[in-house]
């Protein structure tokens, strides 16, 4: 059960992290003009060729450095996921008694 959440939770941050990437950060929002030009996450994969979303994750440096204004709500996340976990562990525990 735990590690069913583990996946179920890391997944769904790995589409946030694409979302914001290419739809949503304001730090990137100059680039993401110049090679997309587009405003929703179904347009980029629908409209936009490939190549033009590789080389606008080449050009942001997202290869090198994954850190921008998402990490701080990545780390919310994560710990709202921490928090899951461990009263899902404490619940199982109790019920045992
Ligand atoms: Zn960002």
């Amino acid at each position: 059960m735990p590690l069913r959440n583990y996946s179920l939770t890391h997944s769904l941050t790995s589409s946030l992290i694409v979302k914001h990437i290419l739809v949503d950060c304001t730090r990137y929002s100059a680039a993401r003009q110049r090679y997309f030009g587009v405003a929703t996450l179904k347009d980029v994969f629908e409209k936009v060729a490939s190549r033009n979303t590789i080389a606008y994750v080449k050009d942001i440096g997202f290869y090198n450095r994954i850190l921008c204004c998402f990490h701080i709500s990545l780390i919310a996340l994560i710990l709202t996921g921490i928090l899951t976990l461990l009263l899902i562990h404490i619940l199982t525990a109790f019920n045992q008694f």
